[in-house]
């Protein structure tokens, strides 16, 4: 028997969580963003449940060619856009739509034979100081693109740096809006946390002086459509109505019986307050569970034992942690841990929760679920 420890993908999730988007961003065109392999779920067993969203959007040429060898033959945008000039034979073969974000990528178009022109989506650094042309700088970077008989159409993009807190997208919409003002062209700025926060309430937007919806023409979500929020704890999966689109789940595969007053794992960092029973279950952090979450006393972390919750008891090790069983009398060796996401019997623990007690975030979580779990779509 494999060690009893497994991922599970939820493709009618992701189709959930994909409508929610289009819920909150009814106008818009949607990129499902499946960089780093759809978020740590797998391309190939995302791609059942995300086959309504309008286009794709990645990083990689080897994922964008793994979209297209399921037979995706609608947009694929690089987010990143090439990396070097060749890239460009690779998308002109694959037809995909990139981003442009600095000179240089002009230059490599300029210089590019292609067969078909190229729907590019020219970037604008709007505050966020990580990619793409300083306002200043953006129209002379279209003007260059619209240039180019390698170019079919230019779309407007920016990302935006605080969508999911306190400070907000005003700021950053004001600087878009100014610097691509009669510019002809589709728009593209939200993220999840836009979408959701933003996207509903463009009247708000609009109250402030600024024309750009967030929305736009195409918005780009990519953790609210694997079932995490991207402004937990402020707003919950349940608040938003999103699903797990994840599970992680193993087996007690030891029970113990522990004394009043005995130590629990490495660093002996719990000690049994009374006599109590112990689930040491087949997951620990080579498996993409994270060591440094808290695992004592009132803010140890949450395990579900079937549908029961209960909280972790001693430290994370690599290949086991272990839980209080006292909330789960019926617990026993085979018993189901889910470690995030959702149980056998519907019981919902947010990889959020987990994240946040490992003063992360969803996102780092799931793409961190180690190669060695076993994963499959369901
Ligand atoms: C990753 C990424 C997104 C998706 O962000 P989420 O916070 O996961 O919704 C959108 N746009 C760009 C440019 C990205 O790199």
């Amino acid at each position: 028997m494999p060690r009893p420890i497994e991922a599970l993908i939820y493709p009618e999730a992701l189709a959930h969580n994909l409508r929610r988007t289009r819920a909150h961003a009814p106008d818009a065109r949607v990129w499902a963003v499946v960089k780093a392999n759809a978020y740590g779920h797998g391309i190939e067993r995302a791609y059942a449940g995300l086959q309504a969203a309008d286009g794709f959007a990645l990083l990689d040429l080897d994922e964008a060619q793994r979209v297209r060898a399921l037979g995706w033959r609608g947009p694929i945008l690089l987010l990143e856009g090439c990396f070097e000039a060749r890239d460009l034979e690779a998308c002109s073969r694959l037809n995909l739509w990139h981003t442009v974000h600095r000179e240089a990528q002009i230059d490599w178009l300029a210089a590019h034979k292609t067969q078909t022109p190229h729907h590019v989506f020219l970037k604008m650094n709007s505050g966020m100081n990580r990619l793409g042309f300083r306002p200043g700088h953006f129209q002379h970077a279209w003007q260059r693109l619209s240039g180019l008989t390698q170019v079919e159409s230019i779309a407007l993009m920016t990302h935006l740096s605080d969508a999911d807190g306190t400070r907000g997208i005003a700021h950053q919409l004001a600087v878009f809006e100014e610097a691509t003002r009669g510019m002809p062209g589709e728009r593209s700025l939200a993220n999840s946390a836009a979408t959701l926060r933003f996207a509903p309430n463009f009247e708000t937007v609009r109250a402030t002086g600024h024309e750009v919806g967030v929305a736009a023409d195409w918005v780009r979500p990519g953790i609210m459509v694997y079932g995490s929020s991207p402004d937990f704890p402020e707003k919950t999966i349940a608040d938003w109505g999103l699903r797990p689109a994840m599970s992680l789940r193993a087996e007690i595969i030891a029970t113990q019986e522990v004394k009043a007053g005995e130590q629990v794992g490495y660093g002996s960092r719990f000690t049994a307050d009374h006599d109590m029973r112990i689930g040491v279950i087949a997951c620990g952090y080579a498996d993409g569970y994270p060591r440094v979450v808290p695992c004592s006393g009132d803010d140890s972390t949450p395990v579900l034992i079937n549908e029961t919750r209960t909280r972790l008891v001693g430290r994370v090790s690599m290949d086991m942690i272990t839980v209080d069983l006292t909330p789960a009398p019926e617990a026993q060796v085979g018993s189901v841990a889910t470690l995030w996401g959702t149980s056998p019997g519907g019981a919902v623990l947010a990889i959020d929760e987990i994240a946040a007690a490992a003063g992360t975030v969803g996102y780092e979580l799931m793409c961190a679920l180690a190669a060695r779990v076993p994963t499959r779509a369901v």
